[in-house]
């Protein structure tokens, strides 16, 4: 029994950059098994009128921190290092188990809405993230977040409980759960605890997800505490010895985007965050070139504040055009290929990414009929520019819709709404305490 969506155009993001019309996909378990024209139902299966849609492989969100709804709106208009130490930490003081699930599940309904299969995610309490990813049918990279500091300072266990968590769930949901291990950053994380990560992580066979030069400041101190930028403190360190994700990488020299290229690390980009805290820019084209990869993310809805996959495709090429002062950067279909094959890529979802017959089937299916998307003289560009992720209308993943006409089948969402928006309150009602202390 399989899904047949009927008539449909699809922006496939192949190599040869195929939009096909007025055509057939049959799904069958969790792949695509076939594009053409005026295919049969076959007995049992489900069959999805695409005539007013756009079929476009589903988004991944390179980099977040989904249970950080609950911090949607709470660290306005502040520097980083005030976000941190005067907001986002002290709430975080009084988080339970029971708000992180509360709070991914939020965000899961957002990047459900949005087009979006799966998440990387780089929080605490993560088996609570897991539950939510394994019931709404989504992908996940997760990863329990250690800040090696002290046990005093790790929310909710140690390095030997991320790496179990890690071991617990890897593999499940049939595969729709990756885990990985996440040392905070090397601005928080010593350089003893980050060879003792990367040093489990081989030897456990996970991949790494870390924070990386998100301001000058952090170069600065970093050059003077150990003579080496972040970049080159993480590959002396072994974290890119395994497959490995960074976040933002904003401050890099020649030498830093050589490293990251010739260890084949992703970089995760999450445009929104970098313009609200006014941290900075990274030149992506620059990156291409060098051959790194680039996934897109949302970011925590901390500093975001949202998880609108679809936004963050549209900022991403307006920030480098408007930035680099160049309408040419990042054309095309480049903004989609980063949030489609980069992302699911730097997740290890390298099965998604395109429509093509043996990928995943993972496919967001975009409702065209309205009057923001008229006319159609370049369907790219209204991908990419125009349309909203309110826009979908469907959502498959791994074969399955999760989402059909706009409501999500797999979890409660008004539920989780009345839920999420009284816990939050909750939380921050609490008595806050600092926990540790941002220092750039
Ligand atoms: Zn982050």
């Amino acid at each position: 029994m399989g899904l047949l969506i009927k008539r449909t155009t699809a922006v496939t993001l192949n190599d040869q950059h195929a939009v096909l019309e007025d055509i057939d996909i049959r799904l069958d378990g969790t792949r695509i098994r076939e594009l053409g024209r005026n295919l049969p139902a076959h007995p049992g299966d489900e069959t999805i009128d695409g005539s007013s849609l756009v079929a476009l492989p589903a988004f991944f969100n390179a980099h977040c921190h989904a249970p950080m709804t609950f911090e949607r709106g709470w660290a306005e208009d502040l520097p980083l290092d005030r976000w941190f130490n005067e907001r986002i930490w002290v709430a975080e003081s009084a988080l339970t188990e029971e708000d992180v699930y509360w709070g991914a599940a939020l965000a899961a309904c957002e990047m459900i809405r949005s087009g979006c299969a799966g998440f990387n995610d780089h929080y605490f309490y993560m088996d609570r993230v897991a539950e939510v990813v394994e019931a709404s049918g989504m992908k996940a990279t997760l990863t329990w977040c250690q800040f090696g500091i002290g046990e005093d300072k790790e929310v909710g266990t140690n390095l030997e409980g991320a790496l179990a968590f890690a071991s617990r769930w890897r593999g499940r949901a049939n595969g729709r759960i990756r885990t990985v291990l996440g040392p905070h950053s090397p601005y928080v994380c010593p350089p003893a605890f980050l060879k003792e990560i990367a040093q489990l992580a081989k030897q456990h066979g996970f991949g790494l997800h870390i924070h990386l030069a998100e301001s000058s400041q952090q170069v600065v101190n970093s050059l003077k505490a150990h003579d080496r930028t972040p970049t080159e403190l993480l590959n002396d360190c072994g974290v890119f010895d395994v497959p490995c994700v960074v976040a933002h990488a904003l401050y890099l020299d020649d030498r830093d985007v050589e490293i990251l290229a010739k260890r084949q690390v992703s970089v995760a980009h999450c445009p929104i965050t970098y313009m609200k805290l006014a941290m900075g820019v990274n030149d992506l084209t620059r990156l291409q070139t060098a051959g790194i990869n680039i996934g897109i993310g949302t970011d925590g809805p901390g500093s975001n504040n949202d998880m609108d996959m679809k936004e963050a495709v549209r900022i991403t090429p307006l920030l480098q055009k408007f930035h680099f002062n160049n309408p040419e950067a990042l054309p095309g279909d480049i903004p989609l290929r980063l949030a489609c094959a980069g992302s699911s890529r730097a997740l290890g979802f390298a099965e998604s990414g395109s429509l093509e017959v043996g990928k995943s089937a993972d496919i967001a299916l975009f409702d065209f009929s309205g009057p923001h998307l008229q006319p159609c003289h370049d369907l790219v560009a209204n991908l990419v520019h125009v349309a909203k992720g309110a826009d979908v209308r469907h959502l498959i993943v791994d074969g399955k819709l999760i989402m059909r006409d706009r409501v999500i089948l797999t979890l409660d969402e008004e539920k989780i709404k009345s839920e999420a928006g009284r816990r939050a309150k909750a939380m921050v009602s609490k008595n806050l305490r600092v926990v540790r202390e941002y220092q750039g």
